[in-house]
């Protein structure tokens, strides 16, 4: 089964980390609105008959930005152009501003079934340093107005690792996501991204980053704090209550099919080798005027053999705590690397990188996981 990502490129105002792709103009939703329905169509048409969907997820951008009326159009479009009816979960990324009782009422009748809160942070001086819209009381509010509109459930995205940031902001956001009880967290180290206004900043030394040191020990932290608090850490940035992990990312890290729609969306297709990934053109008028004439708006296409899908596999497989299933490797991808890799599996496993290999199954250890790049490219396959 696949899923289908919708990017909704409209942003109030630019984050100073953020490098995703996103017009903060008032350009026109409707000519776009046209534009993704024509590309939703143009796909159900290619790939609706294949596959059914099975997760739907609306990211961005700042999807809060549409009215729930055009939320329920696009909803109806893609009920029309694919096969939804094992649908289990249709993710809406939401912004705190925006989640008023009435909004939140319109994604449900809409058929929205989870949320995705870009809270960052409950504090001001981190959120006016990130450039965020929201203030540390809509932070909080927003919580109790989702707490209250019963989706199936939700998820809120914290940063750690800004810039000068206090490490009692960090523990304290913790907190306070817990005593609201969130189903899911995803907690992302701030990466300085070229271009970006923070990362301008940190070149002009206004602002001193935090160093690779204070990142692991807020992330060593962040592990212990959640998982004694009876989170599943089931991947690097992700912790589920049970029952709340987020199926729609599962299938980045397992391969499985999914169809992006809207200015920069990527795509991955494996029926049969070798498997397409691609990405749509970053740049929303491009986007528009492309559909206009009927032409996929196609930016990059890339044909993946097995020796690649295979990096890849281990790659993301590593970062989760399912862990690297070696007989699936080896069945679905050729590799035998536990002949390939056994020095290397041993001298990580002594050094308490990753647990003993049981049932043909290489997992990290929390000091692994916060060395897992490193230990990623020793064990990519030769
Ligand atoms: S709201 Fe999201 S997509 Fe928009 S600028 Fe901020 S981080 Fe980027």
């Amino acid at each position: 089964m696949a899923g289908l990502y919708l990017h909704i490129p409209f942003c109030s105002q630019r984050c100073s980390y953020c490098d995703f792709y996103f017009v903060t103009t008032a350009m026109s939703q409707d000519r776009f609105l046209k534009a993704l329905v024509h590309e939703i169509q143009h796909y159900g048409r290619e790939y609706g008959h294949r596959e059914p969907l099975e997760t739907i997820y609306f990211g961005g951008g700042t999807p809060s930005l549409l009215p729930t009326g055009s939320v329920n159009m696009l909803m109806d479009t893609i009920s029309e152009a694919f096969d939804t009816s094992s649908v289990e979960e249709t993710t809406f990324e939401l912004n705190p501003e925006n989640g008023t009782p009435a909004y939140l009422d319109g994604l449900r009748a809409a058929g929205i079934t989870r949320l995705s809160i870009g809270i960052q942070s409950f504090f001001g001086p981190d959120l006016e340093k990130m450039n965020r819209v929201h203030s540390s009381q809509e932070a909080r509010s927003v919580l109790r107005a989702v707490k209250d509109a019963s989706f199936d459930s939700y998820s809120m995205d914290l940063i750690f690792g800004l810039p000068e940031q206090p490490g009692e902001y960090w523990a304290a956001n913790l907190e306070i996501a817990t005593s609201f009880d969130v189903p899911h967290i995803s907690t992302y180290s701030l990466t300085l991204e070229e271009g970006t206004p923070l990362w301008k900043q940190v070149q002009r030394g206004q602002v001193q980053p935090q160093d690779d040191a204070a990142h692991a020990d807020a992330f060593a932290f962040t592990m212990d704090y959640l998982t004694s608090r009876g989170y599943e850490h089931y991947e690097i940035s992700s912790f589920a209550r049970p029952g709340h992990r987020s199926r729609h990312n599962h299938r980045y890290w397992d391969h499985t099919n999914y169809i992006g729609c809207g200015p920069s969306a990527h795509s991955f297709w494996w029926s049969g080798l070798p498997a397409s990934r691609w990405s749509n053109v970053r740049n929303l008028k491009r986007y528009e005027a492309l559909l206009s004439q009927h032409v996929p708006p196609l930016g990059d296409r890339e044909h993946l053999n097995l020796d690649a899908l295979a990096d890849e596999y281990v790659l993301l497989r590593l970062r989760t705590d399912d862990g690297l299933d070696l007989d699936e490797l080896e069945r679905r991808y050729g590799v035998d690397l536990l002949t390939e890799k056994l020095s290397v599996i041993a001298e990580l496993e002594q050094s308490g990188l990753i647990h003993p290999v049981r049932n043909q199954t290489v997992r990290l250890t929390n000091r692994g996981k916060t060395l897992c790049d490193s230990i990623t490219s020793r064990l990519l396959p030769d």
